[in-house]
């Protein structure tokens, strides 16, 4: 990861709470950014960039479940940390919009907002306590367990522990 990644993880880090969840507005807001929960939109989210006030709003779809909710708010403060200056020439840059920025964009975006809401050394500290090891056969109970605690989805915390190198079950999720 490069150093602003890191240093965005850090700062997620810092804003996990007593139930283990860590606050994403909060984080946001810490940036300079501003976050709108809105119906009026039909995309799960986007940022902005408002010229006139030099400042860049994430609306976030209020429509969606709230862990998509604050897996869009993460994904979108990605794009604020890694393609800044894109948001500026476009205006806008949206999930399913992908019109302005590249698949392998969105895909980093995505992987940083992952580690953003589970960040390693957090999910490295649940998992000692929950006595789970690089060795443990992780099932749907414990995936279940993870997702509620960092309040992110299912599928979220399967691809997040995978990438960290754990061994997670096949689990038909659909
Ligand atoms: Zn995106």
């Amino acid at each position: 990861m490069s150093c602003k990644c890191n240093s965005i993880v850090k700062q997620a880090e810092n804003l996990k709470n007593a139930k283990g969840r860590i606050d994403i507005i909060e984080l946001a807001n810490s940036l300079g950014l501003k976050v709108y929960t809105t119906a009026e939109i039909s995309v799960p989210s986007f940022i902005a960039y408002d010229k006139e006030n030099k400042c860049y709003e994430i609306f976030v779809n209020s429509k969606e479940k709230v862990t998509r909710q604050r897996f869009s708010v993460a994904h979108e403060i990605a794009h604020f940390i890694e393609h800044k200056d894109k948001i500026m020439e476009f205006g806008i840059v949206g999930r399913q919009n992908d019109y302005s920025l590249s698949a392998k964009e969105e895909a980093q975006a995505d992987t940083l907002a992952a580690n953003i809401l589970m960040p390693e050394n957090c999910l490295d500290e649940y998992l000692k306590n929950e006595n789970i090891g690089l060795d443990t056969k992780i099932d749907l109970n414990i995936v279940q367990k993870i997702a509620k605690t960092f309040e992110v989805s299912l599928i979220s915390v399967i691809m997040r522990l995978r990438g960290l190198g754990y061994y997670v079950k096949y689990i038909e999720l659909y």
